[in-house]
């Protein structure tokens, strides 16, 4: 088999919109360049989508709910054509893999067994719900039959970032096409290219012209398609300062529903009767380190009891130095690059500011150190102790890979209390051999997800989506998700 070098060499890399059912010219003239963050070269040019391709997406998925092509469709009949696609999805896993790789420098060994299978796994899951969503009929006196059923909310855009740009977009189109939606994505600038793969496998698949759209594009492409007036749904995921943005652009449009998915600064908690330090400390630096830190839900935040802190920490730290990033294009790496120049330097800033806030760094190789190719964007694990109470980096989201360790006193009233010392809530976890405390202190953590003597296990099976600043306005994944893309009617009928 060629290499994966060879291969992405030889990769027709997709880069115009892909408007009602096809690959199109943009109607702009301004462009955009992708730069791969494994070597900082750029990848690929794209059109930065402008309001009037943004307008002609809109028209398309527009026409196609309205004449009914896809909505009107029998569930079973939505339901094939996602299962098809899901077999699509599988048959190009390697090449899906590659796009997601070079424009993200996540570890190809990642993209083909995590980001790429996980589509079909989302795409299918989602397909076999199609047809088995009832509705309901309300529990009315005897003169009336008053029902209570779902509808598609018509045309959905989604903005998706670039952390986990197939997986994020699974989760959104699963629901919202077996729903009867038409969609358009607007992937992240750094991270167009699968997505337009997998637009192109929709239709072979089968999906109807219009049904789904996506166009490459900068924030103002988002912020084009956030303060449209025919655009019936926003979901959106990123940082909380965008979700902001587009929510307000929905107030000073047609108010459409807005579900945010936004940052987070997951505690781990971990006392002293943990049932397997060994096993915290994968987790833990797992939970943290993988795709370089860049996860919402990443668990960046270690809060320890103060008696096991110092063995926990060189543990974790053991861990992190044995993950030093690789070239994301060699199947046995591990840790690859961050996104981008912009994101390395926002995480490095925050390294230098936790030596402003006094931290200690048991772990963290200088950045020269650690460039497994030349003009990439790479960064060693990095483990900040003693974070003073209130400090930045103890709050804010890094998005890198960077934990923060912060020491408690081993009760648990002073562990919650440090757990939720942040505006965010998407998820948390609690290590320890009392099953009442566990229970106890997950109760008390104020998080979408809460894990007991694990982190970041789950499938689609359960809903994803966070507290406070971290998002709201539904959930992604399990059938919860579908509440996001669908309106309930109810129809009375006096006896
Ligand atoms: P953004 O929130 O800006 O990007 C997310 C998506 O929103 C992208 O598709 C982006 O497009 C789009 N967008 C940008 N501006 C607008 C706008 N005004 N209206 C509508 N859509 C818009 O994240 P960044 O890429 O700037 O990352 C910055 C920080 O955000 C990270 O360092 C991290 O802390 C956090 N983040 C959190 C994520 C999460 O999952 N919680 C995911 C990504 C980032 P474009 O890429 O073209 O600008």
């Amino acid at each position: 088999m060629p290499s994966w070098f060879d291969r992405a060499a030889a990769l027709d890399l997709p880069t115009r919109p892909f408007i009602d059912g096809r690959s199109v010219a943009a109607h702009t003239d301004t462009t955009f360049d992708s730069v791969g963050p494994r070597d900082g070269r750029v990848v690929a040019s794209f059109p930065a989508c402008g309001s009037d391709d943004v307008d002609r997406a809109v028209r398309a998925g527009r026409a196609a709910f309205d004449d009914g092509r896809w909505r009107d469709l029998a569930p079973a009949g939505r339901k094939h054509v996602l299962l098809r696609f899901a077999e699509l999805v599988e048959q190009h896993r390697d090449e899906l893999a590659l796009l997601e790789t070079l424009d993200t420098g996540k570890p190809i060994g990642d993209t083909t067994s995590v980001d790429a299978p996980s589509v079909a796994t989302t795409l299918r899951w989602y397909a076999e719900v199609a047809d088995k969503l009832y509705g309901e009929v309300a529990p009315t006196g005897p003169d009336a039959l008053a029902t209570i059923t779902r509808e598609p909310v018509g045309v959905v855009a989604a903005i998706v970032p670039w952390n986990y740009p197939l997986i994020i977009t699974a989760w959104k189109l699963g629901p919202a096409l077996i729903t009867g939606n038409s969609v358009i994505v607007k992937p992240a600038e750094q991270s167009p290219m699968a997505t337009l793969r997998l637009a192109a496998l929709a239709a072979e698949a089968g999906l109807p012209d219009g049904v789904l759209n996506v166009l490459p594009g900068e924030g103002a492409t988002g912020a084009w398609l956030a303060g449209h007036a025919d655009v019936d749904k926003l979901t959106f995921t990123g940082s909380t300062a965008t979700g902001r943005k587009v929510l307000e652009a929905s107030a000073a449009s047609n108010l459409k529903g807005v579900s945010l998915e936004l940052g987070g600064k997951s505690p781990q908690v971990v006392f002293a009767d943990a049932p397997d330090l060994d096993a915290a400390a994968e987790a833990i630096a797992w939970g943290i380190f993988y795709n370089q830190g860049q996860t919402c839900h990443a668990g960046s935040r270690l809060v320890v009891d103060e008696r096991i802190a110092d063995e926990l920490v060189a543990k974790v730290s053991e861990l992190g130095a044995g993950l030093l990033p690789g070239d994301p294009l060699e199947a046995g790496t591990q840790l690859g690059a961050m996104v981008s120049r912009e994101q390395l330097e926002r995480v490095v800033g925050y390294l230098e500011l936790a030596e402003a806030e006094g931290a200690t760094r048991p772990l963290g190789e200088p950045r020269e150190a650690v460039a497994p190719v030349a003009g990439g964007c790479y960064l060693a694990p990095t483990v900040l102790d003693h974070v003073p109470e209130g400090a930045r980096i103890g709050r804010e989201e890094i998005f890198g890979p960077v934990l923060s360790v912060h020491r408690f006193d081993g009760s648990e009233a002073e562990a919650v209390r440090i757990a939720n010392a942040t505006e965010y809530g998407l998820a948390g976890a609690v290590w320890s051999a009392d099953h009442g405390r566990a229970e106890r202190v997950a109760r008390g953590i104020r998080a979408g997800a809460v894990y007991i003597n694990s982190f970041d296990v789950g499938d689609i099976t359960v809903p994803h989506g966070g507290y406070g600043s971290s998002g709201f306005g539904g959930r992604d994944k399990s059938l919860h998700a579908v509440d996001q893309y669908t309106e309930l009617k109810t129809t009375w009928r006096q006896l």
